[in-house]
């Protein structure tokens, strides 16, 4: 009685305008609250009024369903339900059947009691999947969960049946009963449960219910669960007494309201089918008349093919995320993706959506998401099918894989981890959860990225490098003037070739060539006219030796030619040929031809030699006997 001030409540009581059980319903209530009450007190004085206990005991006997053997007598349904249950019940009945007609013209006493009634059953079957609460006492709660109104419609008749005319929404009603009378209905339901002696969780329920997310109780909570249950419930009335054209707008926010406690499609269409069996029973008890449910199957699939927009419904309490990602969700129920969605789009995150693991992959493929947050059971592929699948390829390993699962059973756990899967979310979603994970699953994301960019550059670091480490080494054995290979790359090559001839069944020659008179070239000319000439030479040598041949420079105006498999003689061949060569080019410059000719001292590995320095020493010492012997010739003996 949080705003209706008690001693306005108390005056109002005393009026006796305020919807009361009357006659045996009253005196049970009262004496349920008495202490050293026994079962046997309350059963006799039910019993005194034989309509009220022959409906308490068949309302009994509905309630408790195939569960237990039938209850035949009241006293059987004081032992079986409990005075507390049982006192609940006669309450809810006594008011039913009190309060069929009322003084408010306007207001439609019997759908009133059809919804309540209805709520009644649903939030029942609820209770009887989620075994949060009893049924039985659940049951009087979703009937008694709009009193608020009945007791406005009771004691404010004309006033409050003029407000009914304007078809005001409920927060509107709410807001024209504060403007009018000072407190509004859903207060006075809460009142009216307080002083009926109602649990307090109950009085809560019937205050809060109608915006579940704008509840005062902890998200995740028991107290939430049960805001969701019996919110849930009374749309499940709506649905069911709404005109055709306003039932899918309501099933949709029925389906996102079930979703956010992991109520899915299937399980409401089967809630659909059970009240309309339990319909039967109640209202053949209470007398209600007829009353069509619809398929909620049939609703459903209607929902699934308008346009509306799902996620607008729903209140998303994430903060902006200051990294962006892209997410796929898959789930078979829409409202769960609806629900998803609107939260990850809530804090900024591109979302992908599929229905079942093939749509997925086919996501995956077109818009590489970094994180995908599934569902376990889905027709066509379920997620850990998926989770392993993605796992396979090389190019989505990294992808942050969160499974969904309905509880949280060790070994499914394991299972799912096993399949590849990342971390795990356990349904209903509790956002402030969701977002933790999400966050962390995003640090991951993030991290992993973070060392691929490092792993990329660190490769593209070492691939110049060796680049530029092959360009050194390059330049380290090639000539800059000539680009032919310089003295140290001969060197190399010598002693490979003397390596490869010491066992004697191989042979090589080497030439030492030197431009004659050179110097003379460099005086008359000019330096740089030298170099060109020493390029024209190099390019000649390399030109006419074979393929097989290497050819160096050596110093200054030397090269040396390395001959593989080659004796002198063969060699004296080759020489004779470059000598020739050398000597039939010119070098153009300005108005002069330049002529040169080259000497060449030739010698090749033979017995007895210890050393590559011989073959080098020998090829020189024939070098200057060509030179001191006239030049432009070869020597090879
Ligand atoms: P010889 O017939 O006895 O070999 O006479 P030469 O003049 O060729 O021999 P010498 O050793 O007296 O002179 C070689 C000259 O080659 C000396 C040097 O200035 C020149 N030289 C060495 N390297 C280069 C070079 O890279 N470019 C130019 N233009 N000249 C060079
Ligand atoms: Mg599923
Ligand atoms: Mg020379």
């Amino acid at each position: 009685m949080a705003l209706v001030d008690e001693a306005r409540f108390k005056k109002l009581k005393i009026s006796g305008s305020l919807p009361t059980p009357k006659g045996v319903a009253l005196e049970v209530i009262s004496l349920a609250q008495q202490d050293n009450v026994s079962n046997h007190d309350i059963a006799r004085l039910i019993s005194s009024d034989p309509a009220l206990s022959v409906r308490v005991i068949k309302a009994a006997n509905v309630l408790l369903g195939n569960t237990s053997r039938p209850i035949a007598g009241i006293s059987d349904a004081v032992t079986v339900l409990g005075m507390r249950a049982l006192r609940q019940l006669v309450l809810g009945i006594a008011l039913m059947l009190d309060y069929r007609k009322g003084p408010c013209k306007q207001f439609d006493y019997g759908k009133f009691w059809v919804h309540s009634l209805l709520t009644g059953i649903a939030a029942r079957h609820l209770a009887q999947r989620t075994r949060m609460v009893a049924p039985e006492e659940i049951f009087v709660v979703g009937l008694l969960s709009r009193i608020g109104r009945l007791a406005m419609a009771t004691m404010h008749s004309d006033v409050y049946g003029a407000m009914t005319e304007q078809k005001l929404s409920l927060d509107g009603l709410c807001q024209a009963e504060m403007e009018q009378f000072g407190y509004q209905e859903l207060e006075l339901s809460e009142a009216i449960l307080a002083d009926m002696n109602f649990p307090k969780v109950f009085q809560m329920l019937v205050r809060e219910y109608v915006h579940p997310d704008q509840a005062n109780v902890i998200e995740g909570s028991r107290d939430w669960r049960l805001v969701y249950l019996l919110s849930v419930a009374s749309l499940m009335a709506h649905v069911c007494l709404a005109e055709p054209q306003q039932r899918i707008k309501l099933v949709i926010r029925l389906r996102n309201q079930a979703a956010r406690v992991a109520i899915e499609a299937a399980d409401l269409i089967e809630l659909g089918l059970a009240c309309a069996q339990d319909w039967e029973s109640w209202s053949s008890l209470l007398s209600m008349g007829q009353l069509q449910i619809p398929s909620f199957a049939e609703l459903l699939k209607q929902a699934d093919e308008t346009e509306h927009d799902q996620t607008r419904e729903i209140k998303a309490i994430g903060e902006r995320s200051n990294y962006v990602s892209r997410v796929l969700v898959v789930d078979d129920d829409r409202a769960m993706l609806a629900l998803l969605t609107a939260m990850l789009k809530s804090t900024g995150h591109t979302v992908y959506v599929a229905r079942n693991g093939v749509e997925a992959m086919a996501q995956v493929e077109k818009h590489k998401p970094q994180l995908i947050i599934t569902d376990w059971m889905m027709p066509e592929m379920d997620g850990l099918t998926l989770c392993r699948k993605l796992r396979e390829r090389p190019e989505w390993r990294d992808i942050y894989m969160i499974v969904m699962t309905a509880q949280e059973d060790p070994d499914k756990l394991v299972e799912a981890f096993e399949a590849g899967a990342d971390d795990y979310l356990v349904k209903p979603i509790i956002q402030k959860i969701f977002f933790s994970r999400l966050r962390a699953g995003l640090r991951v994301v993030k991290l992993q990225e973070e060392l691929a960019a490092d792993r990329e550059q660190l490769l593209r670091l070492s691939t110049d490098l060796a680049e530029a480490n092959e360009g050194l080494q390059l330049l380290a054995l090639t000539d800059a003037l000539t680009a032919l290979p310089n003295r140290r790359a001969a060197m190399e090559r010598l002693e490979q070739e003397w390596a490869l001839t010491k066992r004697g069944n191989r042979n090589f020659s080497c030439m030492m060539v030197d431009v004659d008179f050179f110097k003379s070239i460099n005086d008359k000319y000019g330096h740089p006219i030298g170099d060109l000439v020493l390029k024209k030479v190099a390019s000649v040598l390399r030109q006419v030796a074979r393929a097989q041949d290497m050819v160096c420079r050596y110093g200054g105006e030397e090269f040396v030619v390395i001959c593989p498999d080659t004796d002198v003689v063969e060699g004296s061949l080759c020489a004779e040929r470059l000598r020739q060569s050398v000597m039939a080019c010119q070098v153009q410059s300005g108005v002069h031809n330049i002529k040169v000719t080259i000497s060449i001292g030739l010698a090749e590995r033979v017995a007895g030699m210890s050393s590559l320095e011989e073959v080098l020493s020998l090829s020189d010492q024939r070098l200057y006997m060509a030179k001191q012997t006239g030049r432009n010739k070869v020597v090879f003996k």
